[in-house]
């Protein structure tokens, strides 16, 4: 593999349009961008031509559940890890991992882990810390020096909020996490988002709403996830968005997918712009090898699935050929809006001079071609070249 990469003739979505123009790639950053940039004399260059190609940004998925999660059916609907390729296969190419219900028998040192293999691998990964419940369990026995000590833990999450596999946490509880994860973040340079999991409960985003009701600590802070689960949680969500919040639907919950209830992501997209919510507040992410449990009304688990990452990049194109949300604006949603919201841009989120030479390159109609991670190339004419150790 030769450090200079050279990929012409792509028509560039930075996010924004920047016509058909050559990227010099240097190791794992973007060096040029221009019509006329060649290959740097003297030195081995890999040259591929992306000729009726649309570049945009590598996707970001927020809310992935790296070594798995679920188990609400007993230990066999534990579900299993991710590998290196159904990841690429998205388009993604950094990724948030996050425990869930269980952090009994996951643990956040094993998601650290997996997480750390994965960047060897060749994409790019960060964590939150905790899980469902409060107090959430940590690696260094306190969330603040989780935060700032260890690179790549972000935040916290997810947190169960209105859940029945919740802590039941009082609104106290919820403001004390909360002024944690913004020293933390504040001290360490990172967002110290909370990855916010909120489930049928009654309750919506009331706690929400009450802990941010004064103003102190911003509600940016935020990350309310799986938020078009249902209608009434939807609609609550939008007025979070209205008033600054950010919303993140989950591309794994429709109605298609296990979740009668539920809003089809690339719709509740189309809603939100509709009623007004700035596209800069929206984010998708997969939820990606959680499990999918069915509850009846008794509270008894009827049937469980794993959630796939493969529907963030259905979503997408959903947004666009469905909902008619240029592609501009719907790429956002998986980029730029998730890298400014994690404090991650413009390193990842966009395509400029200086930050990482991460890609997803698609045909005319949207269909993933090929995808460059840090510089390298990981999936070619549509298939994955580069595989995790044991797939
Ligand atoms: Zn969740």
């Amino acid at each position: 593999m030769s450090f200079f990469t050279l990929l012409k003739n792509a028509n560039i979505f930075s996010p924004a349009n920047l016509g058909i123009q050559h990227i010099l790639i240097a190791g794992a950053k973007i060096a040029a961008i221009s019509p006329s940039v060649s290959a740097p004399i003297g030195c081995a260059c890999t040259t591929v031509d992306l000729q009726g190609c649309i570049l945009t940004p590598g996707f970001i998925d927020s809310h992935v559940h790296l070594i798995g999660g679920g188990g609400e059916g007993g230990f066999t609907t534990r579900t299993p890890e991710l590998n290196l390729s159904q990841i690429t296969a998205a388009g993604v190419t950094t990724v948030v991992g996050c425990l869930g219900a269980d952090g009994l028998t996951r643990h956040v040192d094993s998601l650290l882990a997996k997480a750390s293999s994965l960047e060897q691998e060749g994409i790019s990964s960060f964590i939150y810390t905790g899980c469902y419940q409060l107090p959430p369990p940590t690696i260094t026995g306190s969330i603040c020096k989780d935060i700032v000590m260890i690179d790549k833990i972000i935040g916290i999450g997810e947190i169960a909020m209105s859940d029945h596999r919740s802590s039941q946490s009082t609104e106290d509880d919820y403001r004390k996490l909360a002024a944690e994860a913004r020293i933390s973040g504040l001290l360490s340079g990172k967002a110290g988002i909370i990855d916010l999991h909120l489930g049928d409960g009654s309750d919506g985003l009331k706690k929400l709403f009450a802990i941010t009701s004064d103003n102190e600590i911003p509600k940016t802070q935020f990350l309310p996830t799986h938020v078009n689960r249902s209608s009434r949680l939807f609609e609550e969500s939008l007025r979070w968005a209205e008033q600054g919040g950010f919303i993140d639907l989950t591309s794994d919950i429709s109605p298609a997918r296990n979740a009668p209830q539920s809003i089809k992501p690339s719709l509740a997209a189309r809603i939100a712009l509709d009623a007004g919510v700035p596209l800069s507040r929206i984010t998708m992410s997969s939820d990606a090898n959680g499990s999918t449990p069915l509850f009846d009304s008794g509270g008894n688990m009827i049937g469980t699935g794993i959630a796939s990452q493969a529907s963030l990049l259905e979503e997408i194109k959903d947004m666009i050929r469905t909902e008619n949300i240029n592609l501009y604006d719907a790429i956002q949603i998986v980029t730029t809006n998730v890298a400014k919201a994690l404090k991650l841009w413009p390193n990842k989120g966009c395509i400029t001079i200086g930050s990482d030479a991460d890609f997803a390159v698609f045909d005319q109609d949207f269909n993933l071609v090929h995808v460059f991670a840090k510089g390298r190339q990981l999936r070619k004419d549509g298939e994955a070249i580069v595989f995790g150790t044991f797939e």
